[in-house]
């Protein structure tokens, strides 16, 4: 009868929580709120939500995030039930009543009889004698608990900000434009002298680009205002402020790129993409960290050669969020290596959004009752969109290796860039349609991922 302690009871900790006591093991919940407060929390609630009132698309036939609602209620998830009983109208998203939603989950948990709910903020790592801990406190964990934490993990593998570059999917790179190649050919370890898609740009292309960014339409800091910026993490926009020529001896050099459409004529300037998962289907753009408003960035982001019909998997941000480097700190059962028994979940395991930390709150919750009850942690199927989140989080993910110390890891929300590739075949033409290209094909392709992922899902719930 041991309880397994859960750190923070924001939209994870709430969930795991749950997800434990209803496998009969106890549990004690930590919560400091009551306490001590945070700077976007406005309420003693359990998992309330800090800014939108929106769970995002419930469409879980063509939409990611619909995809990891239906997993997680097959799952019997408290955060989708309390959810889907508070809804209010939005057209294709689940939104809510942001107040009968947390009472709803605070309810639940205070009322379940295995569950204990402490008011207290956890000043450190969890003593060695709490067996089986989870920490789930959030983007704005308390300070002490954070330098516990990059006191045991090392000073690189803790951040305290999202400092986040864009992310394209490959299939929409113009490679008739663009070309793979490495500066000055390197091949660093596992390389092949070919990691880098580049995007070249001529002397016009450079300063229209430029004018672009400063024109740009600026996101305001305000929650962190007079937080000053940090080495390597300047805004593009702010550094072309500074000078026509930064960029082009920063993060846009040419230098030791050869562009393999047109050898002769050397690019005035070049913006490099970089491998993001180890599918390859996602790919970030280097040293493009920025604080332009999205409608911008889409728009500025398409003047560059090559990437005039981009996707963004997700767009660039400067944010404050606490979070570990999971791929090289967690195993794939979210624990910290080293420290058996002591997992992580939500956002400070590097995923982004409410249900996306909701759902790793999940997963954590049900591998620390499968150990407890002295069992293997059951991992979910890679195309499951559980799955294709937790690969992203422990492991699916290239940690830079020509550029030591630089973070590669981005925080993330659920997508189908996430998902592995469908097995040639899966979509067919269907009769009588002449051409099926374009969006009708993306479209197909959507519709076989997420069902897969529900089959899958089922599959390994049932298992
Ligand atoms: P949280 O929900 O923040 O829960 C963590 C809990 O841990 C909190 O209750 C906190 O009080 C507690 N805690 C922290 N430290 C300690 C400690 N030492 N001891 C005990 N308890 C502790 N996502 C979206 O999908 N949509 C949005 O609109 C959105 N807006 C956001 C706005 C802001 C300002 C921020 C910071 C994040 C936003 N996010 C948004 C991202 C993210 O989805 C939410 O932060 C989400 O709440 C993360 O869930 P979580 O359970 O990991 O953390």
């Amino acid at each position: 009868h041991t309880p397994i302690h859960v750190i923070g009871g924001g939209l994870a900790g709430s969930e795991a929580a749950w997800q434990i006591a209803e496998r009969g093991i106890p549990v004690i919940l930590h919560e400091m709120r009551g306490v001590r407060g945070t700077d976007a929390h406005k309420t003693d609630g359990l998992a309330e939500l800090v800014c939108s009132n929106s769970f995002r698309s419930d469409d879980a036939t063509s939409n990611a995030v619909g995809v990891l609602h239906a997993e997680m209620r097959l799952a019997g998830s408290l955060i989708m039930r309390s959810a889907d009983a508070n809804q209010v109208p939005a057209g294709g998203a689940l939104a809510v009543d942001r107040d009968g939603f947390s009472d709803a989950v605070t309810a639940a948990i205070e009322g379940h009889p295995l569950i204990t709910v402490t008011r207290e903020e956890v000043t450190g790592l969890p003593p060695e004698d709490w067996d089986q801990a989870i920490i789930a406190t959030g983007p704005l964990t308390a300070p002490s608990l954070a330098e516990a934490i990059q006191a045991r993990t090392g000073a690189d593998s803790l951040a305290f900000f999202d400092a986040i570059a864009p992310i394209v999917h490959t299939a929409s790179i113009d490679m008739d434009i663009c070309w793979y190649q490495s500066r000055y050919d390197k091949v660093g370890p596992g390389g092949t002298g070919k990691d880098y898609i580049n995007c070249p740009m001529d002397e016009a292309q450079y300063n229209a680009f430029i004018d672009a960014l400063i024109a740009g339409d600026t996101t305001g800091f305000k929650e962190w205002e007079g937080t000053p910026y940090f080495d390597g993490c300047l805004p593009i926009e702010v550094m072309a402020e500074r000078g026509r020529e930064t960029l082009r001896h920063g993060p846009m050099k040419p230098m030791g790129l050869t562009n393999a459409h047109n050898p002769t004529v050397k690019p005035y300037a070049v913006v490099q993409l970089r491998q993001d998962n180890a599918l390859g289907t996602l790919y970030n753009m280097v040293g493009f960290q920025t604080k332009l408003k999205y409608g911008a960035q889409a728009e500025i982001f398409r003047l560059i050669p090559g990437l005039e019909n981009a996707e963004f998997a997700r767009l660039g941000g400067l944010h404050r969020n606490t979070y570990i480097s999971s791929p090289t700190l967690l195993d794939r059962s979210l624990t910290l290596k080293g420290r058996p028994g002591l997992r992580f979940a939500g956002q400070i395991t590097g995923c982004e959004g409410y249900v996306e930390s909701a759902s790793i709150g999940l997963l954590a919750g049900r591998f620390a009752a499968a150990e407890r009850q002295g069992a293997t942690p059951s991992l979910p199927p890679e195309t499951t969109a559980f799955g294709a989140l937790l690969n992203h989080i422990t492991g699916g993910h290239i940690v830079s290796d020509d550029e030591p110390g630089k973070r590669s890891f981005q925080p993330m929300n659920i997508n189908f860039g996430l998902f592995p590739p469908l097995e040639p075949g899966t979509v067919t033409k269907p009769d009588g349609v002449k051409r099926f290209r374009g969006k009708d094909k993306a479209l197909a392709k959507k519709h076989a991922t997420a069902a897969r992922a529900l089959e899958d899902c089922a599959r390994w719930l049932k298992g």
